[in-house]
């Protein structure tokens, strides 16, 4: 039962989450950051940090959030436009930095 970030996080992304995850599975893109749900271990020492209450386990996703459930896994699955291959299952973010890419969901909104 991964975490998942949900729509308030769109253009806010002060990665308070990044910092608080004991293992590093909290990835930006551009103008949201997400949740890699193999990597995530449901510690939810996330949830509390976040200033605008984008982060909640996914079975207790809002509902008008819950296509974030979804699109956090389609942003480590799919290949995102500019990119050759899926970026997976990295293994940490402090190590790949942000990616500067979001799932066409978030860079449409
Ligand atoms: S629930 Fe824990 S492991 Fe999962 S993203 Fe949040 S801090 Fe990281
Ligand atoms: S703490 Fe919340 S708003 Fe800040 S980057 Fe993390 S999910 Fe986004």
């Amino acid at each position: 039962m991964p975490y998942v970030i949900a729509a308030p996080c769109i253009d806010v992304t002060d990665k308070s989450c990044i910092e608080e995850c004991p293992v590093d599975c909290i990835y930006e893109g551009d103008r949201k950051l997400y949740i890699q749900p193999k990597e995530c271990i449901d510690c939810g020492a996330c949830e509390p940090v976040c200033p605008v209450e984008a982060i909640s386990q996914d079975r207790r996703v809002p509902e008008e959030y819950t296509e974030f459930i979804e699109d956090n896994r389609l942003f480590f699955a799919e290949t995102l436009p500019g990119r050759d291959e899926p970026i997976g299952s990295p293994g940490g973010s402090h190590k790949t930095g942000a990616f500067g890419v979001d799932t066409p969901l978030v860079a449409g909104r």
